[in-house]
């Protein structure tokens, strides 16, 4: 295929944003495997913030970080995304490269802890007030559930309304797929 699925296009995004030595958030660490890919390609110059709400995230998390030898390069923390900007220290904020935001709840955890839309806006926007330029902000929606459905509304009409000079925001979706697929929004600071 020509197209990239999400998940391998979301790594493309890191990929082009990314490099040796710099900041990256996972804000939604779940099962650890962008947390795992975000600590790759910082190097060992470099860090990650990954958050999680659940213990049972972080503990999945700190697992997979340790079989990879890559638990050095990761602050992991129980914690709201929405508390992100005051959980990094100020020094590390500004040199911010990139965030992702799986949304949704653990897949293989309880279906009811999901992200959810006003605290997810709440740490888009103080991310974005403090990233400098050409830092990026990547949003996988996932809206199958009730919960989704709210949130994807919110974080669309959102983004929609950041002004073109200061935010570019993409969008990528397979239209004609069934069962509410996933799709991304990025957010790149100009
Ligand atoms: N990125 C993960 C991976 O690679 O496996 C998948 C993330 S999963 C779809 C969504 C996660 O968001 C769940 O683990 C859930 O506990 C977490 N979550 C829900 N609300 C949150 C919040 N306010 N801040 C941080 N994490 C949250």
């Amino acid at each position: 295929m020509i197209l990239p699925g999400i998940l391998p296009f979301v790594r493309e995004l890191i990929d082009r944003c990314l490099t040796e030595g710099d900041i990256a958030v996972d804000a939604t660490a779940g099962n650890g495997l962008d947390t795992l890919y975000l600590a790759k390609k910082v190097g060992d110059s470099g860090k990650v913030y990954s958050f999680d709400i659940q213990l049972a995230a972080i503990e999945k998390t700190k697992a997979r970080l340790k079989e990879h030898h890559l638990a050095h390069r990761v602050s992991l923390i129980q914690n709201g995304h929405e508390q992100a900007v005051t959980c990094i220290p100020k020094e590390e904020l500004t040199l911010l490269k990139a965030a992702v935001f799986n949304l949704g709840y653990l897949p293989s955890g309880d279906k009811s802890i999901t992200t959810k839309g006003e605290t997810t806006i709440q740490a888009v926007s103080q991310l974005l007030e403090i990233m400098q330029s050409g830092a990026l902000i990547i949003l996988v929606i996932y809206h199958g559930h009730e919960e989704g459905k709210k949130e994807k509304q919110k974080v669309e009409t959102f983004s929609a309304q950041l002004d073109q000079r200061e935010v570019q925001v993409l969008r990528y979706e397979f239209m004609n797929q069934v069962n509410n697929p996933p799709f991304i929004i990025a957010l790149e600071k100009k």
